[in-house]
C-alpha cells in the first residue's frame, strides 16, 4: 500500500521508506560487507532507494542493527550476521567491501584481528567475486599514505607508513588489501575498483568511536572540554558522508580500475576544527539553563605516528567519475550536530 507521506506498507505491521521500482534486468544483487556501520548504512540506504537488492554482511563489532533497522523485513533487503574472516557463499553481481573497523581506538583494540579482517576478509570477498564474476569495490583509505611527505596526496604517491607502529594493523592491512585486489585483477580477471577514502563524518557515527568529529561534537554538547591530541597543528580534510556515497556508487559503476581518492579538499588544523565545532554547537544549542556560553579546549599528549597533514588531490575523481564534494563542511557538521542532539533527546546515546 502506498501511503501519502512517501512510505510504503507491505504488511499490517511495518512501514518502509519508498524505493524505486527497477526491472529485474536493471536490478543488481549487491553485497555490502560492513553495511551496518557508519558509511555502510548510508550506502545501503542509497542502494535500496535506487531499487537494488541489498545483502548486508556484518559481525557488529562496530556497527549496529539500529543503523539498518528501517530496512529489516523489506523484500529487497537481507541482514546476515557473519565475520568476513570466514568464507561466505552467496550469488551477487556487485560487492562493496567495507568490513573493517575504521576509528583508531577500534582498530587498535585488537590489532591482530584488524589485520585478519583486512587480509583474510579481503581474500574471501575477492574469492567470492572471482567465483560469481561480481564487480568488487574495496574501501581503502588515505591512511595508506601514512604520514605523507607529499601534499596534497595524489593516487600516484606510494606513502610513508611505519610498518610496526600502532596504526600499522590498519594502514598495512589496507595496503595489502589493495595488493590483493590488484593481484586478483591481474591473475583472475576480477573486475575491481579501489576507493581511497579520506576522513568522513556524518550521522550514525558512533558517539563512542573516538574519531575527532564525534568526540568534539559530543564533548561540546555535554559542555566538556574538547580534547586535542598534540598541539593541534596537524591537519585533516573532512568530507560529509553523502558525498562519499555518491563517489562510491559512481566509482563502482564507471569503468575505471585504478585507485581513486574520495575526500573533501577543505583542510583544517585540528585546533581550528575544534573552534569551528565548538562555535557551531554553542550557537545552536540551548540547555535548561539557557544558551550555552563556553566550552574549554584542552591539549593532551600527541598520539603516536599521527599523520601531520592530510588533504586529497581529487583531480582523478573529477576527471574519471565527474565527482566532487557538494556539501560544505559546515553544512555537514550542522546536520551531524542536529543528529547527535536528536539521539540525545531520544535517549539513544
Ligand atoms: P565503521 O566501524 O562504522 O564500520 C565498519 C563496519 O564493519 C561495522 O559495521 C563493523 O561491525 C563491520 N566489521 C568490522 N570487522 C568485521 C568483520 N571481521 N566481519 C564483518 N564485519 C566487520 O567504520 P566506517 O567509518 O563506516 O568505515 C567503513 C569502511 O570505510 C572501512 O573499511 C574503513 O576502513 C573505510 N574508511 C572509512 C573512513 C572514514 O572516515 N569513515 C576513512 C577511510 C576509510
Ligand atoms: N584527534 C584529537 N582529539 C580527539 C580525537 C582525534 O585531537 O578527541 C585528532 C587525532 O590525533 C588526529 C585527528 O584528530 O590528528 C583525526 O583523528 P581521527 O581519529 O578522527 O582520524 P585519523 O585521521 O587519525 O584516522
Amino acid at each position: 500500500v502506498m501511503l501519502k507521506d512517501g512510505m510504503v506498507q507491505y504488511t499490517s505491521q511495518r512501514l518502509y521508506p519508498n524505493v524505486r521500482h527497477l526491472s529485474p534486468a536493471k536490478r543488481e544483487r549487491i553485497l555490502v560487507t560492513g553495511g551496518a556501520g557508519f558509511v555502510g548504512s548510508h550506502l545501503v540506504d542509497r542502494l535500496m532507494w535506487m531499487g537494488h537488492e541489498v545483502i548486508v554482511v556484518d559481525n557488529f563489532f562496530t556497527g549496529t542493527k539500529r543503523n539498518v533497522q528501517h530496512w529489516i523485513g523489506h523484500p529487497n533487503f537481507e541482514l546476515v550476521t557473519h565475520d568476513v574472516v570466514d568464507p561466505y557463499m552467496i550469488e551477487v553481481s556487485q560487492i562493496y567491501h567495507l568490513a573493517c573497523p575504521a576509528s583508531p581506538p577500534h582498530y587498535q583494540y585488537n590489532p591482530t584481528k584488524t589485520v585478519k579482517t583486512s587480509v583474510m576478509g579481503t581474500i574471501n570477498m575477492l574469492g567470492l567475486a572471482k567465483r560469481t564474476k561480481a564487480r568488487f569495490l574495496l574501501t581503502s583509505t588515505s591512511e595508506i599514505y601514512g604520514d605523507p611527505e607529499e601534499h596534497p596526496q595524489k593516487e600516484t604517491y606510494w606513502g610513508h607508513v611505519n610498518p610496526i607502529g600502532p596504526r600499522a594493523c590498519y594502514d598495512e592491512g589496507k595496503r595489502i588489501a589493495e595488493t590483493l585486489t590488484y593481484s586478483y585483477m591481474r591473475q583472475n580477471d576480477v573486475d575491481v575498483r579501489v576507493a581511497r577514502i579520506f576522513n568522513t563524518f556524518g550521522p550514525r557515527m558512533s558517539p563512542t568511536d573516538g574519531r575527532v568529529v564525534s568526540n568534539f561534537i559530543m564533548q561540546a554538547l555535554r559542555g566538556q572540554p574538547l580534547t586535542i591530541y598534540g598541539d593541534g597543528h596537524q591537519t585533516r580534510s573532512f568530507q560529509y558522508v553523502h558525498d562519499l556515497v555518491d563517489g562510491l556508487i559512481l566509482l563502482m559503476n564507471k569503468n575505471y580500475t585504478e585507485p581513486v581518492n574520495l575526500g573533501n579538499t577543505e583542510e583544517y588544523t585540528i585546533l581550528d576544527f575544534a573552534h569551528t565545532i565548538r562555535d557551531q554547537v554553542l550557537a545552536t544549542t540551548t540547555t535548561a539553563a539557557g544558551p550555552m556560553t563556553d566550552v574549554e579546549i584542552k591539549l593532551l599528549p600527541a598520539a603516536m605516528d599521527d599523520p601531520r597533514k592530510r588533504k586529497p588531490d581529487i583531480t582523478r575523481a573529477k576527471k574519471y567519475l565527474g565527482w566532487e564534494p557538494r556539501f560544505a563542511v559546515k553544512q555537514g557538521i550542522q546536520e551531524t550536530v542536529d543528529w547527535f542532539k536528536l539521539q540525545q533527546m531520544e535517549g539513544a546515546i
